[in-house]
């Protein structure tokens, strides 16, 4: 159930290999699996073409030439045209050793609460900071399936709102970067779910009556950064990212007035601030937002606004995998394969638009 990310796809590459990639389970599995650089390589390549090559100027999909002193080459054998395997990938133009960003999917997507790009310079033993920081933002953009699935359908959702972040770390008392983020999540019966629920601190559970009693489990999960909680920004962001005739649970804002012509079921209380009322009705989407703001504190220190949807990326990319962490580390590496990353530049001066951050 859940993501179609935890799917293994063919492979048609290099003669009767074995046809899934796979995700390492251990740090021993890693090292034998990704011995060196073409290892990696051989990784890359199968996660870029999974249905074999396919030469981006003339459409050839014959097996490329291959160079043994330019091993990141690709050469068509019918037009001749040159290129390189990071090409259209997250790892495009980067100097690190295509090991180094499989160990840093590898940390990534293995710590169940992720890591800091400072912990994360010091694994990798990256000598200057900026390009750790970078690489973990470009795999955050490998965790954004492109064309996601929207959610809910036979699973009610509940909508809300929240405000995240706070001072950030340097800045001193008193500065606050609160954004504003808009939240979904699937309501499903625990009995499809294998297991606990991960995702809470031990022992929590969502404490509910009326509606929504024990036996519910947090499904999928989407949540957007949002510039206001006005009705056009709202509904946009539902519409995106809720299956028509679902049933949408939110509080009683006026945002959400026209849900039910919109072609939702829409279930609205007014909670006005009552917090026992607001439990009822909206429990795990405010479990949710809890352990985002606990995650952004305490493993990130604080985000800046800027770069917050990759954050919040990292967070549903994990909680919607978080039964299957061992398929995370593929589906980060071939994402990673089919998307192109943030620029340096880009990043730095807020100019790139994160995946998942826009609302149509
Ligand atoms: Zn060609």
């Amino acid at each position: 159930m859940v993501e179609p990310s935890q799917e293994q796809f063919g492979d048609r590459q290099g003669g009767g290999e074995n046809a899934s990639l796979s995700s390492p389970k251990s740090l021993p599995e890693f090292q034998r699996v990704f011995p060196n650089e073409d290892a990696c390589r051989a990784y890359l390549y199968r996660a870029r073409f999974p249905d074999g090559f396919l030469c981006s100027y003339c459409g050839d999909t014959g097996e490329p030439y291959r160079f043994r002193n330019r091993p990141d080459r690709l050469r068509c054998r019918s037009c001749k045209r040159d290129a390189q395997l990071t090409a259209s990938t997250i790892m495009q133009g980067s100097q690190l050793p295509l090991c180094t960003w499989f160990w840093g999917a590898f940390l990534v997507t293995s710590l169940t609460p992720g890591m800091s790009a400072l912990q994360f310079q010091k694994m990798l033993g990256i000598g200057r900071y900026e390009p750790a920081f970078n690489m973990l933002h470009k795999l955050r953009a490998a965790m954004v399936r492109p064309q996601r699935d929207r959610i809910g359908g036979q699973w009610p959702v509940e909508v809300d709102e929240t405000f995240v972040g706070g001072a950030t770390q340097g800045e001193g008392r008193g500065r606050h970067h609160k954004t504003l983020v808009a939240g979904i999540v699937e309501v499903r019966p625990r009995k499809r779910a294998p297991g606990p629920d991960p995702n809470l601190p031990s022992g929590q559970r969502p404490q509910h009556r009326g509606g929504h009693g024990r036996g519910f489990i947090a499904g999928r999960l989407r949540l957007q950064v949002i510039p206001n909680r006005k009705q056009e920004t709202l509904e946009p962001f539902v519409l995106a990212n809720v299956k028509q005739r679902t049933e949408v649970r939110t509080d009683g804002w006026t945002g959400y007035d026209n849900l039910e012509k919109l072609g939702y079921l829409h279930k609205a209380v007014s909670l006005r601030g009552d917090h026992a009322m607001t439990d009822q009705h909206l429990p795990m989407i405010h479990i949710v937002f809890g352990n985002l703001d606990a995650w952004l504190l305490g493993t990130h220190h604080g985000v800046s606004p800027k770069h917050l949807q990759g954050y919040l990326n990292e967070f549903v990319f994990r909680f919607n995998r978080r039964f299957w962490p061992l398929v995370a580390f593929a589906s980060v590496l071939r994402i990673g394969a089919q998307v192109e990353a943030p620029t340096y530049t880009a990043l730095y001066d807020g100019s790139w638009e994160h995946p998942g951050g826009k609302a149509g």
